[in-house]
């Protein structure tokens, strides 16, 4: 099992990886169409069905003046899902010394119901849960969970129900392109995954970290780009963005993790012979 909370610096940055749920898995649907001896022997286990540790990860970034989200878990409906510290994100703000009302980004890799949960409070009738934070999305992303392109999709309805509250209350700021929240923050779209995901380059102090969002739900995918999640709404788009990642991670020296890894793992990419490797560190 991994853990809940782990917290790191970079540069002037402190960096917090915290959970909102953290299962083991089986994780044979985030690699359609591979056969099973080839993306088992690369997660180091023989049999498809053994469950390894997964995440539903977000991470806090603290020391530029901002209290800035990145993602924000399941919400308080990850409390049912019979996961270890399923929906507990405010518990686990709350050990770092975070209320709700210190943070003011969240910073979206895209809008899937594990990654906006906390955006809006059930517990407190749907309002919206940190009252005092700009919402970072890309237009895309937005675009697509709001209009009719996702009225197939199962997911919209709850993504909606997160949305619509920030609409209302006028939060969410969206942007085209690559994003330059700050001299600290930067958004790269990598879509794939959903039409607007984005990656997230955090620098200070000479020192890099790129979170990748949903673009590699394992760091085998930053090697194996064409290991192809089933959820990917444009499996060659996915493709493309895991590519562009890997390279960017290598030309940058960048530390890279990611949310659905286990807390904590930090690795480097590097340039070989064949293609990418992911080196933990
Ligand atoms: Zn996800």
């Amino acid at each position: 099992m991994s853990r809940l909370s782990e917290t790191f610096t970079l540069g002037a940055l402190t960096v917090s990886a915290l959970s909102d749920g953290a299962p083991d898995r089986a994780l044979g649907g985030f690699f359609h169409g591979i056969e099973p001896a080839e993306w088992t022997r690369a997660l180091g286990i023989t049999n498809p069905e053994t469950p390894v540790p997964f995440n539903f990860g977000t991470f806090l970034v603290r020391g530029d003046g901002h209290t800035t989200l990145v993602d924000s878990g399941n919400g308080a409906r990850g409390k049912t899902m019979g996961v270890p510290g399923g929906g507990e994100l405010l518990e686990r703000l709350a050990e770092v010394g975070v209320r709700r009302e210190d943070v003011d980004r969240v910073l979206h890799t895209h809008l899937h119901g594990d990654h906006c949960g906390w955006d809006v409070d059930d517990e407190a009738g749907g309002a919206v849960t940190f009252p005092n934070a700009e919402v970072f999305v890309h237009a895309k992303e937005l675009e697509y969970w709001t209009g009719a392109a996702s009225d197939g999709n199962q997911q919209a309805s709850y993504t909606r129900t997160r949305v619509a509250p920030l609409l209302t209350a006028s939060r969410i700021r969206t942007f085209d392109g690559e994003f330059a929240v700050s001299d600290v923050v930067t958004m790269i779209p990598t879509p794939g995954h959903t039409p607007g995901h984005c990656s997230v380059m955090l620098a200070s102090a000479g020192q890099r970290l790129l979170l990748v969002g949903d673009a590699a739900h394992h760091p085998v995918h930053l090697e194996h780009h064409d290991w192809i999640p089933g959820v990917d709404l444009d499996p060659a788009e996915s493709r493309r963005s895991r590519a562009k990642l890997a390279a960017l991670a290598a030309e940058t020296g960048a530390l890279v993790t990611g949310g659905h890894f286990p807390i904590l793992t930090l690795g480097r990419v590097r340039r070989v012979e064949t293609g990418y490797r992911f080196e933990g560190v």
